[in-house]
């Protein structure tokens, strides 16, 4: 077997991989990254099945250009399947606003929808001398990481989490000869997530008593639907707006595939969705407001921050902030570009670590308890972090665009 890394392997973002066997070719992944201007992976060559991790951009965002290679299958869950979509039209609608190009239109997204096949967990798709079987990775509603057994056992993980969250059951490790896994936070580890919440929660209140709203910034796959679950047992006003809202939704079809559907559902039912421009207004005499974008680089959020730029209000980020991107200038200089204007923010900023991947020691213990021959790290900046750490396997840091015996 042979791989070769068209993007997303000594970086974070844009990730697709090339499985080659003797008579098959497999892509893992193919995504961009949604910064501005949008980067991309190399081009893809024709494959026999494409096999998706999960809904982020930086997983799933290039599959359109697969359409003007001849197309490919496209494996994933159905609860990524179902959110695919959502991405790919707005990632198309974002590049006409600004001018941008992507390399491929509209109607390719159209076409590589029409060849999605659903694969749930445990399911196997089979190949004559291989087959692939998905499994969970913690990371999202329906992220999957995919076992291909042949001649030797390969797993590719995608994004992983390893502890329980609200909605979701930590990785659990498979055996295999070769892991293929991401390394996002090498060398990096988080606070423990209950302190987190704490933390998060005390801001929240604490912005409540003092008569303001608690703008919160989420990523609409994924922390969204967790944020929302952390407010469960409070009594706040809750509103939820943009991309947010939409993928809360969708995500509620697939029960099989949410460890508290039953309590998602119920927070789904109470959070006030805003379907309206009234609403928008209500929204911001509410206590919290869960809105996209994340990164506040578009979005209603955008809009909430120019109506309460005030310090009794709170505006909180909870994902990882891109560089170039407003949230990471806020961060580091207080301030944010409004619609070409610097804007200096004067509400409470905080940032809370939410973070849906796992931190170094748990990376090194799903590892182990894989107990793997080969480890091929990918999706990770600092790689050797992990690999010094890393005794009782071959360790590979493949670079973008290097063909590597496994
Ligand atoms: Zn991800
Ligand atoms: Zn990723």
């Amino acid at each position: 077997m042979k791989a070769r890394f068209l993007g997303g392997g000594n970086e974070v973002g844009r990730l697709g991989m090339v499985l080659s066997t003797d008579r098959y070719k497999f892509l893992f992944d193919y995504g961009m990254n949604p910064t501005k201007p949008p980067t991309f992976p190399l081009f893809a060559p024709k494959v026999d099945g494409v096999f998706v991790t999960h809904s982020h951009l930086d997983h799933v965002g290039m599959l359109p250009w697969l359409n003007k290679n001849g197309g490919a299958n496209v494996y994933a869950t159905p609860p990524t399947l179902s959110v695919i979509p959502i991405l790919l039209y707005d990632s198309v609608k974002i590049a006409k606003m600004e001018g941008g190009s992507l390399p491929f239109e509209e109607f390719d997204v159209d076409s590589i929808i029409e060849s999605f096949t659903p694969l749930n967990y445990g399911e196997t798709m089979e190949f004559k001398d291989q087959d692939i079987t998905s499994h969970s990775t913690g990371h999202l509603i329906g992220s999957a990481m995919y076992l291909v057994n042949g001649e030797n056992k390969l797993v590719f993980t995608g994004d992983i989490q390893s502890i329980d969250t609200h909605l979701l059951f930590g990785i659990k490790p498979i055996d295999t000869d070769v892991l293929v896994v991401e390394s996002t936070y090498a060398g990096k580890e988080h606070p423990p997530r209950p302190n987190v919440e704490e933390n998060f929660l005390s801001s929240i209140q604490k912005v409540v008593e003092g008569e303001g709203v608690a703008v919160v910034a989420a990523f609409a796959v994924g922390r969204a639907q967790e944020l929302l679950m952390v407010l469960e047992n409070t009594d706040y006003e809750i509103w939820m707006d943009g991309m947010a809202r939409t993928v809360c939704n969708v995500l509620s079809s697939f029960p099989k595939y949410v460890k508290n559907y039953q309590r998602y559902k119920k927070m789904l039912r109470r959070v006030r969705m805003v379907r309206s421009k009234s609403d928008r207004e209500k929204a911001l005499r509410g206590d919290v407001i869960i809105t996209t974008g994340g990164m506040l680089d578009g979005g209603p959020v955008l809009h909430y921050i120019s109506n309460l730029n005030t310090p009794r209000n709170g505006l909180f980020l909870t994902g990882y902030q891109v560089e170039d991107t407003n949230g990471r200038m806020l961060l580091e200089t207080g301030s944010i570009d409004l619609a070409g204007v610097a804007t200096k923010v004067n509400m409470d900023v905080k940032f809370f670590d939410f973070s849906a991947h796992s931190g170094h020691k748990e990376i090194l213990e799903f590892i182990e308890g894989s107990r793997p021959d080969k480890v091929v790290l990918m999706h990770g900046e600092k790689r050797e972090e992990l690999a010094k750490d890393l005794t009782s396997s071959k360790v590979i840091l493949p670079k973008n665009g290097e063909e590597f015996e496994i």
